[in-house]
């Protein structure tokens, strides 16, 4: 059958189910996009996002390519480095423990360039992290961690953009449409039940692309899957992504795959509502813990906060704040690190505490104040000499205290200090479908694909296990959803 003449439905409306939309519109589909959520809240999480995209970049020419309007006074200011493929591919093995499924990891670092190449043809604008990614050094910008590049107004920004290209690329966008079950004939999925105003219909396709979030939005499905406590983690993001589309999936024998028991979580605020505020954003999450400590309400430390770049270590620390008394840490910082904060620092909604001693700061806070006093000693004890530098895994580190800190081990002894209070924010979940690097498409308990049934997203499993690398979700996403929607317009 010609393109033309096919119909096909994506299932969500984030980033992957918009990459896809896109690229089957592209190859000549008809294309309908379900989105649960009404119009207001659409967007899943990469609304939510700092629309971070890591790929692999050869240098400052390879970023201009993607942000042609950079001034020469902007050049002048930074260093961007460079981000070799393979320094990819082993920064996504490392953070995994060399579990990530190798035929993903080798489409994700050989398509995400060319992804950010057609992303910008889509007309999705991008800019330079520096308020995230870069601290100033002698006088210039110097970018860590190869993530460099974020969307123009970040999620939101990103979401915009991708829905105004579907817009103008004619493809129908239905809000309030929860897709609920799969359609099949034989073998072959033929479209969706999908639930409008508490109506079920069924919508026939020619090919489903599933691009609908993980379950981190369901507190049955995080407790069943992850453990306990995870229902009393707060959501940092879409409240929609409740796992129906991998429910639906498995139903027709779809292959569970990757790290069922592990998610992507943080350090967010204490106060945060129980999910995503759509005004703040990912405001509420606290990353600058490298350049200080953190320590539980009995004033003890629990993690090594300079283990590694700040981007190879947040994902996997929100899980650690939830094994703590009362699901709560504080990260502590005095003045000789207060200026590399970043901006989810400065915003209202805060919880914090700032005093001129360390008695008076643990008070403040509700920690305990001989707890506090005793752990600033002794890790202001352990902290040897050498150069502090913010953007490299300086090597500065502690002797003789347990957790060490490997990294920006300075000595909290410049009033006045700063406290902030957090908890776990859960951003998404590991485990999904298993699906064929090259194609999309999902493969069922046997191994064998599924015909007229792709995936892209979030709900995707054997990508991240344990931990994850800063950036690497949007790549995924806009990666596996374009070959998702060129494989299902195609009929691949
Ligand atoms: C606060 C925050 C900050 C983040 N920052 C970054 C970042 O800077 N860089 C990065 O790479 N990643 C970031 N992430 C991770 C990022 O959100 C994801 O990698 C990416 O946005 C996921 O895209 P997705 O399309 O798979 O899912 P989503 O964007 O969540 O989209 C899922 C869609 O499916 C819809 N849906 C759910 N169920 C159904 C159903 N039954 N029927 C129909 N539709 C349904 C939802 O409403 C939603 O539209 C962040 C996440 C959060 C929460």
């Amino acid at each position: 059958m010609p393109a033309a003449d096919r119909r096909v439905i994506v299932v969500g409306a984030g980033n992957a189910a918009l990459c896809a939309a896109l690229s089957a519109r592209e190859h000549g589909a008809e294309v309908v996009v379900l989105e649960k959520a009404p119009e207001a809240e659409r967007g899943g999480n990469t609304y939510f996002t700092g629309g971070g995209f890591r790929f692999p970049y050869a240098g400052m020419a390879e970023i201009e390519q993607l942000i042609p309007d950079l001034s020469e006074a902007e050049r002048a200011r930074v260093d961007v480095g460079s981000y070799p493929a393979a320094q990819f591919r082993a920064d996504l093995a490392r953070v995994t423990e060399g579990l990530i499924d190798d035929g993903l990891a080798t489409t994700l670092v050989r398509e995400a360039r060319p992804t950010m190449q057609w992303l910008a043809e889509q007309s999705v604008r991008f800019t330079l992290m520096i308020g995230r990614q870069a601290n100033e050094v002698d006088g210039v910008l110097v970018f860590y961690g190869g993530l460099t590049v974020e969307a123009v107004g970040a999620g939101k920004g990103l979401s915009d953009q991708e829905f105004a290209a579907a817009e103008r690329a004619g493809i129908e966008l239905r809000y309030g449409a929860k897709v609920v079950g799969l359609l099949r004939e034989g073998t072959r999925v033929r479209g969706v039940r999908v639930w409008t105003d508490g109506v079920e219909q069924e919508l026939a396709a020619d090919a489903v692309v599933l691009a609908a979030g993980g379950f981190e939005a369901n507190a049955e499905m995080r407790t069943r899957y992850l453990g306990q406590g995870w229902d009393l983690a707060k959501v940092r993001g879409s409240r929609f992504n409740t796992g129906d589309a991998i429910r639906a999936a498995l139903e027709i024998g779809a292959q569970s795959f990757g790290h069922w028991s592990g998610a992507h979580a943080v350090a967010w605020d204490l106060n945060a509502p129980p999910t995503g505020n759509r005004v703040v954003a990912d405001l509420y999450q606290k990353h600058s813990y490298p350049y200080g400590i953190i320590v539980n309400l009995d004033g003890e430390r629990f993690v090594d906060e300079g283990a590694d770049l700040r981007n190879y270590t947040y994902a996997k620390y929100g899980r650690e704040i939830l094994r703590q008394p009362g699901r709560v840490a504080f990260q502590i910082f005095d003045q000789q690190t207060v200026g590399l904060l970043r901006d989810e620092y400065r915003v209202r909604q805060v919880t914090m505490a700032q005093a001129d001693s360390i008695a008076e700061l643990a008070e403040g806070l509700g920690v305990s104040v001989a707890g506090l006093e005793r752990t600033v000693a002794e890790f202001n004890a352990a902290c040897g000499g050498g150069d502090f530098h913010p953007s490299r895994l300086d090597g500065l580190r502690t002797e003789g205290v347990t957790p060490p800190k490997s990294n920006w081990a300075l000595p909290i002894s410049q009033p006045p200090y700063l406290g902030y209070a957090v908890t776990c924010g859960i951003t998404f979940t590991f485990g999904g479908l298993r699906i064929a690097p090259r194609s999309a498409q999902v493969l069922d308990t046997e191994e064998r694909p599924i015909d007229g049934l792709y995936a892209a997203g979030e709900l995707i499993g054997g990508l991240f296990y344990d931990n994850y690398a800063g950036g690497s979700g949007l790549m995924a996403g806009s990666v596996f959803g374009r070959i998702a929607g060129r494989a299902a317009a195609r009929g691949d």
